[in-house]
């Protein structure tokens, strides 16, 4: 057979040669060490939390060893384009400080190793499918898709591997006549790749993550390039990540099954394959069967990245949960350099796990606390401040209108060796100082039980009357300890607890009636303090309110 004559035959538009392309992407110029990695997302529209996690992964591994981390987009499959999803996702990343040295941008690319789009490279994986094609690795199928269902119903009901292999593969050893005569006719076909694997055999390879993986040889003729001209996702890795020459390849560890067939173009090819990183589904507990489980697109509104955006997670604190669940020893290095920057933190994916990792929002709520613990009450404001302008423009103004009030209110407690631990997410912390606001504030507590009716209208009568702005905070409490004794409430809650049937309550329950009369709630930060950024005004207004609401 002669397979160049084959090969011209079907491709004669392809005119560069194979090294005319390994020219045009030398190998690059970088340290001893660098790593080259990449993100390779299909163009949906959905951006999940896989994406993340595999994103961090990527631009850990090579910020950390002065490589370069590019973006490409996987875009063969036209069916599931959606428009505007690069820039969705790109945007969404960016978010979570995942920026790439290279690929395709916002509105073009930059890089020396594009188009950085599978769809623009056609002429690029032609001429290496015409190559194996010329070296009688590979040839052109023109089974239809009723003869593939056929050969499908005969190997179910003769419990045989499905697919396309052995006498299956019936097109492998076609005359170039036959194929001329069904060219001529106009007939379209997609090539296979000719496998010579042996599911006897085994292959094998290091993986960065899960060590050493065994798996039987690929034996399927699998299609490398389909009939629309453009490869398919195996050969668009192996030409792209050669050409790319991308080092250490990250992916989810769904595509581990592929791996035989990817091994076996790298070898076809006569190129090295790079370091495959497979990494770990997230799981999650389910609610209703307590079994650990995939997390779902149709179930888990946590799995896709819209949802920390929307709820206003800090990027910082889903970087470092990410970071707690990628390394193992992430947490401990943590406790160990508690103000170190989150990116000095030694990643590796030896520390990954191989075993389905947990996703716990607990967790990652947790560690946020602990991160928004640790900033600044201006950075907590300019945080609340950007989220509210994308997602909540009336909080935003009101924001803005209360710039050195907010301010203030983000700053109590902060600082000190034991910060409170009240911020969680942007609509959260909202949600926690929205009392200040007269158009949120609403009574979410009771009175406490000890106080009749009665009581909290005299305790609110009281405390106006002696109410001064100017007081400290300990002549603020003297005056409400005289009001409760004044009015048969124990000064000190122990006294209460020793002698309840002596008193009606104690201080604590007369201080809560002030609390829930000025914010709603039964449990505030520092009172005090609260009222001092209020200002009196605000403050009887509360008063009042409440009085009013009693009769
Ligand atoms: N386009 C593939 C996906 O979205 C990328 C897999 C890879 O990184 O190689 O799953």
């Amino acid at each position: 057979m002669d397979y160049k004559r084959l090969a011209e035959l079907i491709f004669p538009e392809v005119k560069e040669s194979a090294e005319h392309w390994e020219r045009r992407y030398p190998e690059r110029n970088l340290p001893e060490g660098a790593k080259v990695t990449r993100l390779g997302p299909s163009p949906t529209g959905y951006i999940h939390l896989g994406n993340l996690y595999g994103a961090l992964i990527d631009e850990r591994l090579a910020k950390q060893s002065g490589g370069v981390c590019f973006l490409r987009i996987e875009d063969t499959d036209e069916k599931r384009e959606v428009e505007g999803a690069v820039n969705m996702l790109l945007e969404g990343l960016d978010y979570f400080g995942i920026h790439f040295d290279e690929g395709v941008t916002a509105d073009s690319e930059i890089g020396d190793y594009g188009p950085y789009r599978q769809s623009e490279r056609s002429a690029i994986y032609k001429t290496f499918v015409k190559k194996l094609v010329s070296e009688g690795k590979a040839y052109p199928c023109f089974m239809s898709e009723e003869e593939i269902t056929e050969i499908r119903a005969y190997q179910e009901e003769n419990k045989l591997n499905s697919g396309v292999y052995g006498e299956f593969a019936r097109h492998r050893n076609l005359g170039l006549e036959e194929v001329e005569t069904r060219i001529a006719a106009g007939e379209e076909f997609v090539v296979r790749f000719k496998s010579e694997g042996d599911l006897k055999n085994y292959v094998s390879v290091d993986d960065a993550i899960r060590g050493k993986i065994s798996m039987p040889e690929n034996d399927q003729d699998i299609v490398i390039l389909k009939k629309n001209d453009l490869p398919t996702y195996h050969f668009a890795h192996v030409v792209d990540d050669h050409l790319m020459r991308t080092t250490h390849v990250v992916r989810g560890e769904e595509w581990l099954g592929s791996l035989p067939v990817h091994l076996q173009l790298f070898e076809a090819m006569g190129w090295e394959h790079p370091i495959y990183c497979h990494n770990n589904v997230l799981m999650k507990i389910d609610e209703e069967t307590g079994a650990r489980r995939k997390l779902s697109k149709r179930k888990d509104p946590e799995l896709g990245l819209g949802y920390y955006r929307e709820l206003g997670y800090y990027p910082q604190a889903v970087r470092e949960y990410l970071l707690t669940i990628l390394n193992s020893d992430y947490e401990e290095w943590r406790m160990a350099n508690p103000d170190a920057d989150p990116d000095d933190f030694p990643f590796s994916c030896e520390k990954m796990s191989s075993s389905g990792t947990l996703f716990d929002v607990e967790k990652l709520n947790d560690i946020s606390k602990d991160v928004l613990a640790k900033k600044s009450a201006e950075e907590i404001y300019e945080f609340e401040l950007s989220w509210a302008k994308d997602y909540e423009p009336e909080k935003a103004r009101l924001l803005e209108e209360n710039r050195e009030k907010m301010l203030r209110v983000f700053d109590i407690d902060r600082g000190g060796d034991k910060p409170r631990k009240d911020f969680i997410y942007a609509q959260q912390i909202f949600e926690f100082v929205s009392y200040f606001f007269d158009e949120y504030f609403k009574v979410e507590d009771e009175f406490p039980s000890e106080c009749s009716k009665e009581d909290i209208e005299e305790i609110l009568k009281r405390y106006k009357e002696t109410y001064d702005e100017a007081d400290g905070s300990s002549e603020w409490f003297a005056k409400i300890r005289t009001i409760a004794s004044d009015m048969g409430y124990a000064a000190k809650p122990r006294d209460y607890k020793k002698n309840p049937e002596e008193y009606k309550g104690h201080v604590g329950h007369v201080s809560n009636c002030i609390r829930i009369a000025l914010t709603g709630r039964s449990v505030s930060p520092d009172l005090w303090t609260i009222q001092q950024i209020m200002g009196k005004d605000a403050v009887f207004a509360r008063l009042d309110r409440a009085a009013e609401a009693l009769k």
